[in-house]
């Protein structure tokens, strides 16, 4: 899979997702990062790429004309368009079923990030497909939103990860949130790794994984349990501890 990432800041990207597995996943080619400096096709001596919005109002907009030629620098040899997306706070919120879709659909996504008060909407009317925000606060630039968008995608994409079941068992990938994690020593500050993780009974741990997983899910994110594919048994085990919880 292709990322092409349409920032001012590209160094921001090489320090983050050059590393650990989202770097390995680079090295094996599975993933191809490519990060696009707007500025280098401003059309001034300056080079500067923003300019003040009509109609009056705070900040500084970034101009359509560069983003455009950064955009066709990567386009222009290719017979389709890849998908296209802006990092706004404006965007629908970013889900692992976003994350899913992605990794599944496209092989070649663009990301555009924006800066200053965002972006001239006509750029965003021609080129863009999705507007992507992380979340409902506002950040100064798109780049720390498109790194979470990469990380999350690229894990999804097979071979990054040794194995499905090391993201698939993962918090929101089938709608739970995941069940704790322990690792050695075996006693830490007086509290001991819970007895069935050191039985070596595999069915036994399963089943605990998915009961200490619904639990924490109705500890946490209650929420998400409407909309999670339970059992007979397992809607039984969340009424309990409903009335627990009274
Ligand atoms: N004036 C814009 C508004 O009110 O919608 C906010 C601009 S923000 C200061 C600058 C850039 O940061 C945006 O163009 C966008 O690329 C990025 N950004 C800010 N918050 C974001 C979020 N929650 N998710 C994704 N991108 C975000």
């Amino acid at each position: 899979m292709k990322f092409d990432i349409l920032t001012l800041f590209p160094e921001m990207f090489e320090a983050v997702l050059d590393k650990s597995i989202i770097g390995r996943a680079k090295e094996k080619g599975l993933l191809e990062l490519n990060y696009i400096q707007i500025r280098d096709f401003a059309f001034n001596k300056h080079r500067s790429v923003d300019d003040y919005p009509y109609g009056g109002g705070q900040g500084m907009v970034m101009q359509a004309e560069p983003i455009f030629k950064a955009y066709e620098s990567v386009t222009e040899d290719l017979n389709y368009k890849p998908y296209t997306v802006y990092m706004s706070p404006q965007g629908r919120t970013f889900r692992q079923s976003t994350a899913k879709r992605m990794a599944k659909k496209y092989d070649h996504v663009v990301i555009l990030c924006g800066h200053y008060e965002g972006v001239d909407q006509r750029l965003i009317d021609e080129i863009i497909d999705e507007e992507i925000s992380i979340g409902d606060f506002v950040l100064t630039g798109g780049e720390i939103a498109a790194m979470a968008v990469v990380d999350a995608v690229a894990r999804l994409i097979p071979g990054v990860l040794k194995s499905e079941e090391a993201f698939s068992d993962e918090s929101h990938y089938s709608g739970l949130l995941e069940y704790p994690q322990y690792t050695r020593p075996e006693v830490w500050h007086n509290e001991k790794v819970p007895d069935i993780l050191l039985s070596g009974h595999h069915k036994n741990i399963e089943n605990w994984k998915r009961k200490m997983s619904i639990e924490n899910t109705f500890k946490k994110r209650k929420s998400m349990l409407n909309k999670a594919r339970l059992t007979e048994e397992e809607q039984e085990f969340v009424k309990k501890l409903k009335l627990e919880n009274k």
